[in-house]
C-alpha cells in the first residue's frame, strides 16, 4: 500500500503517510503533560502511526489547564517525556501551536478573548477585544517562541493551527477581521499576520526544522474565504518556508457538518486536492477517513500525499499495524459518533471513545488474560453483551451469547436506521466480527429463561438484556393507531400520511427526522439528476427535502433532543428544520384517539391530527432475569440498559468492564 510507504517533510522522514492530527484531550494538569497522555500517545505511536501531532498547544495566556502548553520554559521537561515515549517506538511527534482568538471562553482562560476584530463568536457567544498592533506583533513572537521550546522539547516539527476559526484564519477571514490598518481590509493585509507567523516560526527554529499549516479548505461560513482563497495563502506560505498543509474542512460555526457521522467518509478530501494543486509541498487530507483502504485511495486518486485520521487513532491505537499485517477486519473504525470525544471536549471532560473504552485510559496498563478460564453465558447480544462477550473472551474464557432475537446489535441497529447514521451499524459488524474471530459462541432466537441459564452451568453470567419502551399512561395508547419508535426503526411498523412523534428525545427527533424524509429523492437519483442537469439546483434540493408525511413532534419540555450529545444535537435540529418536522415544546398529551393525541398546550387543549401516533416517552430496564438468578449462581453481572437505559457510550464502557472483571 501506498499509505504505507515514507514520505518526507521537510527534512523528516515518515514512516508512513498515517497522521494523526492534533485534538484537545483533556488529559494535561495545569498545563503540564501526565502518565495519562504520555501512555496515550505511546500506544498509537506503538500501533505504527507515522506522525502524531498533540494540541493545541498554547502559546500565551489564552488557555486552560487540560490543554498542552508551550507558553513557559517550564513545560519543557514534561514534554520531553511525551516526544520521548513516541520516539521510543519509533514515531515521530509535532506540536501544534495554538491560538483559540475570539473562539477563547473568557471563564476558562480568566481573561477577555482578544481577535483580529470585535466580532462576537457564535460558538461562545462572547465578544473579543480588538487587539493592538502591539499585541499583534507580540503573538507573532509568542509563536516563535512557542516554536522554538517545542524543538527543545525534542518535537519533530511544529504545525501553526490556522483553520476551524481559530485566530491565524480569523485574521484570514472578511467576516471576523474589519480591521482598515495594515492587518486588515484586503486579502493581502488580511494574510499577512499568518505570513508574519510562519516566517517568524522559520526564523526560530531554523532553516531544517519541519513547520506544517493546518488550514481550512473552505471557511463554510457566509461570506467567509473558499478554497480560492485557500489555495492562495498556502501558495503564500510555502514561499515563506512551510514545509506541508494539513487541510481540513470549515469553521467550527459553520451550519455544515464536518466530522459527524452524516458527512460522508472523506467527503471533504477535494478540499486537500484542490491545495495541492497550488503547491508543491505535501498535502495531509482530513476529515472522516476512518478506514486505510479509504485511505489509500485517497493517495492513489492523487488528492493527497498523507491522511490525517485523528479519531480513527482513539478509536484503534493499532490501525497502521493491523493495515500493515492484512488484517482490516479487526480494525475498530471510528464511527464519527462524537459521544465519547468531542462531546466529551465541549463539556470539559477528558476524552474517551465509544468504540474503545481503552482509550485514554492506557496508564492504567492493559487488558490481563484471564487467570483462571471461566464458562461464560453473556444473555444479551446488544452493544453492552457484545462487548462483554468480546473482551472476556480476548482474555481467554469460554464464552457464549444467547440472544432473543434473530439479529445482534440491539439499539445500534435501531440507531443506524436514520440517513446518516448507518456507522452504527459499522461497529455492530466489527463487534460480531471479533466474537467470531475470538470463538464466541452466538445463538440467535435464544429467550432464555432462568431455568435454562441455571441448566447452562456457567461460571459467570452477564447479562445484558437490554430495555423496553416506555408506556405514556394516557386514554387511547393502546389504540390501534398507535405504536412504538423503535417498531419503525426495526420495520415491524408502518405509519401513514400523517405522523405525530409522542417524545422529544433523541429517539423521537431520529424517528421524526427519518419519516419525514420518505418520499424525497435518494443521493444515487440525486447525482443523477445533477450530473445529467435534468433539473435546476433549486429544484434538486426541493426533492432532496419535501417528502411525503405530514410530521409532528411533541415534546413536554421546553425544548426537543436534550439528550443528544452537543457535537451532534444542532445538526438533528437542523434536520428537523429541513425536512419540514412540526415541532411543538411544552405539549402534554392527555389522551390518543382514532382522530389523533389530544395535547394541552399553551392552557388550551388541542387535537393534532394524525393516522399514526408513535410513542418515544423513553425505555425502562429489563432487569428481572438478573434478580432471579443472582442468588443462584457465584458470579452475576449486569451491563447496559439492563441496569439502567443509558447511552451507547456508557453501555459499551459496562460491557467492557463486565468482560474484564471475570
Ligand atoms: Fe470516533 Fe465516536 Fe470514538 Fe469519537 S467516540 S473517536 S467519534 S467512535
Amino acid at each position: 500500500m501506498k499509505l504505507l510507504t515514507p514520505v518526507k517533510i521537510g527534512g523528516l522522514e515518515l514512516r508512513n503517510r498515517v497522521v494523526m492530527p492534533a485534538m484537545h484531550l483533556g488529559y494535561c494538569r495545569d498545563g503540564f503533560v501526565t502518565p495519562r497522555l504520555v501512555e496515550f500517545y505511546r500506544a498509537r505511536a506503538k500501533g505504527g502511526v507515522g506522525l502524531i501531532i498533540v494540541g493545541g498547544c498554547s502559546i500565551d495566556e489564552h488557555s486552560f489547564g487540560t490543554m498542552i502548553k508551550l507558553d513557559d520554559d517550564k513545560y519543557i521537561p514534561g514534554l520531553a517525556k511525551l516526544t520521548g515515549a513516541v520516539h521510543e517506538e519509533g514515531g515521530r511527534i509535532a506540536a501544534q501551536l495554538f491560538h483559540p482568538g475570539r473562539y477563547a471562553y473568557s471563564f476558562l482562560a480568566g481573561i477577555q478573548p482578544v481577535a483580529p476584530s470585535a466580532v462576537a463568536s457564535r460558538i461562545t457567544g462572547q465578544k473579543p477585544r480588538e487587539m493592538t498592533v502591539t499585541e499583534i506583533k507580540n503573538t507573532v513572537e509568542n509563536f516563535a517562541r512557542a516554536a522554538d521550546r517545542a524543538k527543545k522539547a525534542g518535537f519533530d516539527a511544529v504545525e501553526i493551527i490556522a483553520s476551524a476559526g481559530y485566530l491565524v484564519s480569523q485574521f484570514l477571514s472578511p467576516v471576523t477581521n474589519l480591521r482598515e490598518d495594515e492587518y486588515g481590509g484586503d486579502f493581502e493585509r488580511r494574510m499577512k499576520f499568518g505570513l508574519e507567523v510562519a516566517a517568524r516560526v522559520r526564523d526560530a527554529v531554523g532553516p531544517e526544522y519541519p513547520v506544517l499549516f493546518r488550514v481550512s479548505g473552505n471557511e463554510f461560513v457566509a461570506g467567509g474565504n473558499t478554497l480560492r482563497e485557500a489555495a492562495a495563502f498556502c501558495a503564500r506560505l510555502e514561499d515563506a518556508g512551510v514545509d506541508a498543509f494539513n487541510v481540513t474542512g470549515g469553521w467550527h460555526e459553520s451550519v455544515i457538518p464536518q466530522i459527524t457521522m452524516a458527512v460522508p467518509r472523506g467527503a471533504y478530501t477535494y478540499l486537500a486536492r484542490g491545495i495541492r494543486e497550488a503547491v508543491r509541498v505535501p498535502v495531509v487530507a482530513c476529515n472522516r477517513i476512518n478506514d486505510p483502504l479509504l485511505a489509500e485511495e485517497i493517495l492513489q486518486n492523487g488528492n493527497a500525499d498523507l491522511n490525517g485520521m485523528a479519531r480513527a487513532m482513539i478509536a484503534d491505537p493499532d490501525l497502521v499495524s493491523k493495515a500493515a499485517g492484512g488484517r482490516f477486519n479487526e480494525i475498530r473504525k471510528c464511527i464519527g459518533c462524537n459521544q465519547g470525544c468531542l462531546d466529551a471536549v465541549f463539556t470539559m471532560q477528558p476524552v474517551g471513545c465509544l468504540v474503545n473504552p481503552e482509550a485514554g485510559r492506557e496508564y492504567e496498563g492493559e487488558i490481563r488474560p484471564a487467570a483462571q478460564v471461566k464458562k461464560v453465558l453473556v444473555v444479551g447480544g446488544g452493544p453492552a453483551g457484545m462487548e462483554a462477550a468480546r473482551v472476556a473472551a480476548g482474555r481467554g474464557h469460554d464464552v457464549t451469547l444467547w440472544e432473543k432475537n434473530d439479529r445482534l446489535g440491539g439499539q445500534l441497529v435501531r440507531a443506524a436506521v436514520p440517513p446518516g447514521r448507518k456507522e452504527f451499524a459499522a461497529f455492530v459488524e466489527y463487534l460480531v466480527s471479533e466474537m467470531a474471530r475470538l470463538g464466541v459462541k452466538v445463538e440467535l432466537g435464544r429467550n432464555a429463561d432462568e431455568h435454562d441459564i441455571l441448566d447452562f452451568g456457567a461460571d459467570a453470567v452477564i447479562v445484558a438484556t437490554g430495555a423496553v419502551p416506555a408506556e405514556l399512561p394516557v386514554a387511547g395508547a393502546d389504540g390501534p393507531n398507535v405504536a412504538q419508535a423503535w417498531d419503525i426503526l426495526d420495520g415491524r411498523a408502518s405509519s401513514g400520511r400523517r405522523v405525530v412523534v409522542v417524545g422529544g428525545g433523541a429517539v423521537g427527533c431520529e424517528t421524526a427526522a427519518y419519516l419525514a424524509r420518505k418520499g424525497t429523492i435518494d443521493a444515487e437519483t440525486l447525482y443523477f439528476l445533477a450530473v445529467n442537469g435534468a433539473e435546476d439546483w433549486e429544484r434538486l434540493r426541493e426533492l432532496a427535502t419535501k417528502g411525503a408525511k405530514e410530521v409532528t413532534l411533541v415534546e413536554m419540555r421546553k425544548s426537543v433532543g436534550a439528550d443528544i450529545g452537543m457535537t451532534s444535537r444542532w445538526i438533528i435540529l437542523q434536520e428537523l428544520r429541513r425536512y419540514g418536522v412540526r415541532v411543538i415544546t411544552g405539549a402534554r398529551v392527555n389522551a390518543i384517539n382514532g382522530r389523533g393525541v389530544l395535547v394541552e398546550h399553551d392552557g388550551e387543549e388541542k387535537l393534532i391530527e394524525a393516522d399514526t401516533v408513535l410513542m418515544a416517552v423513553g425505555s425502562r430496564p429489563v432487569s428481572e432475569l438478573c434478580e432471579r438468578i443472582k442468588e443462584k449462581l457465584p458470579e452475576v453481572y449486569m451491563a447496559g440498559d439492563a441496569v439502567a437505559p443509558r447511552n451507547a457510550l456508557d453501555a459499551v464502557r459496562q460491557g467492557y468492564l463486565a468482560g474484564a472483571v471475570l
